[in-house]
């Protein structure tokens, strides 16, 4: 019936089922499994949307909402009686302001895209993380996607100025404008970031741009204890007077993976140092900011804080060095039935926290490897764990070693990925029993028929 009614309204080529399912999937890791749904719906305009939602809701229709299909916590996935809605035909940028420093675009722009306008107007999107290349600005924002230059620039919630979003009935809510300070009462885009498409669907994002800056400078660092590492975080920061911009922690056994057979990345430094630091410096003049780093890299070798240091002396040392940094499939590959983690907690407790962690792992007969990494300075680490079998007892087990201590040091079970399927059964973790009534005020309220990415989050 519902199927029906959507053929009514849109082309053929908009409304996908049957056979041209096979071609479809619910994750790009996930490309050899054809998607399980009733249809896929691919809008090109907000309009259109609106009609397919409220279609969908007249029917009490589910819906999972497609972006780029990158998320790590299970939350594109679809049963075989959901309707998938695909923003990426609505991938258009729509305006780029460079006296106001903002890019209007559709949803399902990819981020390297933005990027690259936003370069070529001599403005900078600082947004930067790993599946840049298919995810999409629309997902993105619904999961407050943070990555690589938080430390600076913060997450996805401080660089979206206005949004355009469609409710679950088809309401059409437009927050786009292009101003900073807005306090005319609730700041309503803020409900949409971060809420994993459970609250309604974003079509169209005003963001803000910054200045490109006119130097970039990184270096490898190989530092032997945690306490050290902090030291040296406060050191160049407060050395590189406001211009550090990426300060990446990588554990002794994952920078190892990472630079060695089969990993095509040589290493910058030897292997066999506790950590590794990956700087980066944003600044305005290349020569003097790269002699800045250079001097408050020999002072810290001087006064002991670091071991040895590797500063990128030319285009293609940075790209190799980011590349390292940035391409953690190579180690993810190597963990059979990767399980993924993206905590938080406060930066001053990471180093003995998940050294514990990392040996209460190792404790399960079933667990073959553990890589660690993340955006210390952000207080948010990345563990991988690898393990010999996958069943639902053995994925518990190995959640509660790590997300339970979290809950006691005030962190996070999720820094930047979101809860999905994934963590939905932890998150009373992070987060109180009013915090999570009132969540889920605010999905009744706004999806009163629970139609828009249902069971993702918790269940109502
Ligand atoms: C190699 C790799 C590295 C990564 N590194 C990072 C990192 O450093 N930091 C980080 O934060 N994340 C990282 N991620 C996770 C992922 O890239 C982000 O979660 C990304 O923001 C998701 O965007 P997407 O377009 O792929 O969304 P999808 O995966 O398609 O969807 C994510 C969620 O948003 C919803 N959604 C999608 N589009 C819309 C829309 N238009 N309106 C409403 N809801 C929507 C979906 O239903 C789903 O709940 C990484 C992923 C990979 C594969």
């Amino acid at each position: 019936m519902v199927i029906k009614l959507l053929q009514q309204y849109f082309d053929e080529d908009r409304v996908l089922y049957g056979d041209k399912l096979k071609e479809r999937y619910y994750h790009i890791w996930e490309m050899n499994n054809s998607l399980k749904a009733k249809a896929v719906i691919l809008p090109t305009k907000t309009a259109d949307l609106s009609v397919a939602l409220r279609i969908c809701n007249d029917h009490k229709q589910k819906i999972v909402i497609h972006g780029g299909l990158t998320n790590l916590v299970g939350s594109t996935e679809t049963e075989g009686d959901e309707v998938v809605i695909s923003l990426e035909k609505m991938n258009q940028i729509e305006e780029v302001d460079v006296k106001s420093r903002t890019m209007t675009v559709q949803s399902g722009v990819i981020l390297e895209n933005i990027q690259k306008i936003a370069s070529q107007n001599d403005l900078l999107f600082p947004l930067n993380f790993g599946a840049k290349g298919s995810a999409q600005i629309g997902g993105i924002i619904s999961t407050n996607a943070g990555g690589l230059r938080v430390f600076k620039y913060g997450m996805t919630r401080h660089l979206v100025l206005g949004l355009e979003v469609v409710l679950a009935d088809g309401t059409i809510l437009s927050t786009l404008k292009k101003i900073i300070k807005d306090n005319s009462a609730y700041d309503l885009k803020q409900l949409f970031i971060g809420s994993e498409g459970t609250l309604g669907i974003i079509t169209k994002a005003v963001i803000k741009l910054v200045e490109a800056p006119k130097s970039r400078n990184s270096a490898f660092v190989a530092i032997d204890t945690y306490n050290k590492v902090v030291d040296f975080l406060k050191y160049m920061d407060s050395g590189l007077a406001g211009t550090l911009s990426g300060f990446e922690l990588i554990w002794k056994e994952t920078y190892r993976r990472m630079t060695s057979p089969p990993a095509l990345a040589k290493p910058p430094l030897k292997h066999g140092s506790n950590y590794y630091v990956l700087l980066e410096s944003l600044g305005s003049n290349q020569e003097e900011d790269k002699a800045r780093m250079q001097a408050l890299l020999l002072d810290a070798f001087q006064e002991e804080m670091i071991l040895d240091a590797a500063l990128a002396d030319t285009q293609s040392d940075l790209q190799w060095f980011w590349k390292i940094r940035e391409d953690v499939r190579v180690v993810t590959s190597q963990c059979n039935h990767d399980q993924h983690f993206d905590i938080s907690l406060p930066i001053a407790k990471i180093g003995e926290t998940i050294d514990t962690i990392i040996s209460e792992l190792y404790n399960i007969p079933e667990v073959e490897l553990v890589v660690a990494f993340g955006h210390v300075a952000d207080g948010n680490i990345h563990l991988v764990v690898g393990k010999s079998k996958q069943t639902p007892e053995l994925i518990h087990q190995i959640n509660t070693v790590v997300y339970y201590p979290l809950q006691e040091l005030g962190g996070s079970i999720s820094a930047e990925h979101g809860i999905g399927l994934h963590k939905k059964p932890y998150l009373h973790l992070s987060r109180t029993d009013a915090e999570i009534s009132l969540m889920k005020t605010l999905k009744r309220t706004l999806d009163p028929n629970n139609i828009l990415n249902r069971g993702k989050i918790f269940d109502l």
